[in-house]
């Protein structure tokens, strides 16, 4: 039986970046990391993929699986239902691996009421003017979709003093850097030390 997985909350205002950090810490496919696939009711962006990126449901098919307890959490965000699947982060956490979430702050609420022991972050774009050009420049969603993203964007990072740790993403390599230290350090805690080497503590410590 492996040691237990630790829980990572990646909170964001939308275009901050979270979903490119947290690609980029899974490029190499690590077998000791993985990313929570969400459902949502949003449709697809060109180049998503059900079960990759998200699972794709519709509105009915989620109010079942609410109703079904499917859910760890689940909000609603622009107006789109997104979940997380109870029992693929228990079975993921169970088996050593560290799983992270990529969800919004009343997700990240709820995690933490049900797991204090998970780690939040919230990654932090270096400004305003950087988290439109961003939002733009990613060419996936529409003028409107981007104004009203915009919009929220101010009450999302007022949350950010909830969380454990804040990253700001302004130089992409360095706030990778900065994601792969608090992942380091989350795992050289005493409680993940223990649950790591409970058998080499027992042989340390034995009369
Ligand atoms: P993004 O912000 O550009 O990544 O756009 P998305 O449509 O992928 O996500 C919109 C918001 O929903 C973001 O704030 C996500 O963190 C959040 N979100 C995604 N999946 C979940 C989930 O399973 N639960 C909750 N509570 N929020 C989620
Ligand atoms: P989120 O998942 O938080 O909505 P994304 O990861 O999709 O954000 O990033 C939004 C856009 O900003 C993407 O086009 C991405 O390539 C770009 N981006 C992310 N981090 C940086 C950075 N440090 N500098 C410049 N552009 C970035
Ligand atoms: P997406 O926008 O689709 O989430 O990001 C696609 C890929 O681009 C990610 O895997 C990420 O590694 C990379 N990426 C996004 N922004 C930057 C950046 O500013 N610098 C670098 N080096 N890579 C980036």
């Amino acid at each position: 039986m492996s040691a237990r997985g630790n829980l990572f909350i990646v909170s964001a205002p939308s275009g901050a970046g979270k979903s490119s950090l947290i690609a980029a810490l899974l490029t190499d496919k690590p077998t000791d990391m993985q990313v929570s696939v969400s459902h949502t009711t949003r449709k697809p962006r060109p180049g998503e993929s059900h079960g990759q990126h998200y699972y794709f449901v519709s509105v009915d098919d989620f109010k079942t699986l609410i109703a079904e307890g499917a859910f760890l959490e689940w909000a609603e965000v622009f107006g789109n239902y997104y979940g997380t699947s109870r029992k693929v982060i228990e079975q993921a956490l169970a088996d050593g691996i560290d799983v992270f979430l990529d969800i919004d702050w009343q997700g990240a609420l709820q995690i933490k009421q049900q797991m204090p022991e998970a780690v939040g972050i919230f990654i932090l774009p270096p400004s305003r003017a950087e988290l439109e050009r961003r939002l733009t420049g990613r060419g996936q969603d529409s003028a409107e979709v981007i104004a009203a993203r915009m919009a929220k964007a101010v009450s999302e990072m007022s949350h950010y003093k909830e969380y454990d740790f804040i990253i700001v993403n302004d130089q992409f390599e360095q706030a990778l850097a900065d994601l792969r230290a608090i992942i380091r350090s989350q795992r050289l805690t005493q409680a993940s030390q223990i649950n790591t080497h409970s058998d080499m503590l027992k042989g340390l410590l034995a009369d």
